[in-house]
């Protein structure tokens, strides 16, 4: 079974019509280099949406009546590479399907997991794609790089309970920053005030504008902002940024399936208040930081030093619905599919 792309939807996907699962018969019989995946985990994620899209960007879109790749977690159960040899478990780039066979090229974009990834209780497979994955990656790394984070600073990160959203609040703490999230429940606002300590959080869609909600969470101003969902909350955040703030563009999921973009209407702040603002694709820092974020964020969970939310579906069968919902903030925590089990 595989989910497989079939045409370019311009707002919120609708399973079915723009994508689908579909079954065949699977005869492999490997190339030089290939190997076999036997699929256990599939990362949902935003940035997939972007590759339903028939426009030029930094990734190409899915191709039409193809299976969709993405980040996964899975067991070798055929090789002709050595490098992967059968019974052992990788992640990095898979297929959105039970079986993927792993072309040589693409080899590359995916790494062996530890020995003992098997049996380790602190790290689950899952979080290879998760809070050890790519959007942990991304938290730690765009957190440094960008926010350039000073103890006493306060940060805001939007979309906070989400895979990326709640690392940075949590990476932020133990920097020793003021930490406040905003998030589209109170369920998930409970989270990152009880669970994870912001200092302060708002449910986005209650208790007056997003603009009142940050000024009230705030009063002090925000140096830098965490940017996940664009429109009506990076307007507010340019209101409310101090003079020299930093703003980490690390995405705008409220732009993502609309085809009336909201027009921001006061950058001229960006001028008056010097303040920086920088898009990044993760991968532009893991060169430089992936190492050592291997090592903290295992250390880190190891310790109990850091906690997360995973929300799991289970079977690819509801993985199309598990999607769309979670671009429309269904997921409570990272969203993967269960594929399999090991
Ligand atoms: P999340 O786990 O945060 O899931 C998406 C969340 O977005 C939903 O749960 C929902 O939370 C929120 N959301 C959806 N629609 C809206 C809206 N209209 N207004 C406000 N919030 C909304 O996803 P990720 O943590 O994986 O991704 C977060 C952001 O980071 C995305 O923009 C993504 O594109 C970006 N990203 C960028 C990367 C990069 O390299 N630049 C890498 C990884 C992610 P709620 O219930 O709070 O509304």
């Amino acid at each position: 079974k595989s989910a497989v792309f079939l045409k370019f939807p311009s707002e919120f996907p609708i399973p079915g019509e723009h994508f689908a699962i579909q079954t065949k018969d699977l005869h492999v019989s490997l190339k030089n280099n290939e190997i076999l995946a036997r699929n256990l985990y599939f990362s949902l994620d935003p940035y997939m949406r972007g590759r339903m899209n028939d426009a030029p960007s930094y990734i190409p879109h899915f191709q039409l009546q193809k299976p969709m790749s993405g980040y996964g977690v899975a067991e070798i159960i055929e090789s002709k590479n050595p490098a992967f040899p059968v019974g052992s478990l990788v992640s990095g780039m898979t297929g959105w399907e039970q079986y993927s066979v792993i072309p040589e090229g693409f080899t590359k974009l995916l790494r062996v997991l530890p020995k003992n990834a098997r049996e380790s209780k602190k790290i689950p497979l899952s979080a290879w794609v998760g809070v050890l994955g790519m959007p942990g990656f991304t938290a730690y790394s765009s957190l440094k790089v960008i926010g350039q984070p000073k103890t006493g600073e306060t940060i805001f990160v939007s979309a906070a309970a989400g895979a990326v959203g709640q690392l940075v609040g949590q990476m932020a703490k133990k920097l020793g920053l003021r930490v406040v999230g905003s998030a589209g429940s109170d369920d998930k606002v409970d989270y990152l005030l009880n669970e994870l300590k912001f200092d302060a959080a708002f449910n986005y869609k209650k208790n007056g504008t997003i603009l009142e909600n940050l000024k009230r969470h705030a009063p002090e101003g925000v140096d830098i902002y965490y940017e996940n969902v664009g429109g009506e909350t990076l307007e507010a955040a340019l209101e409310c940024m101090n003079t020299h703030g930093r703003i980490i563009v690390c995405g705008m999921i409220s732009q993502y399936n609309t085809t009336e973009p909201y027009g921001i209407r006061n950058l001229g702040h960006i001028v008056a208040k010097r303040i920086t603002m920088r898009g990044f694709i993760n991968d532009d820092f893991a060169k430089d930081y992936m190492e050592d974020f291997v090592k903290d964020v295992s250390a880190w969970l190891e310790a109990d030093a850091i906690i997360y939310k995973e929300d799991v579906e289970d079977g690819i069968e509801g993985s199309l619905d598990a999607f769309v919902g979670m671009l429309k903030g269904k997921n409570f925590g990272k969203q993967v599919v269960k594929i399999a089990d090991l």
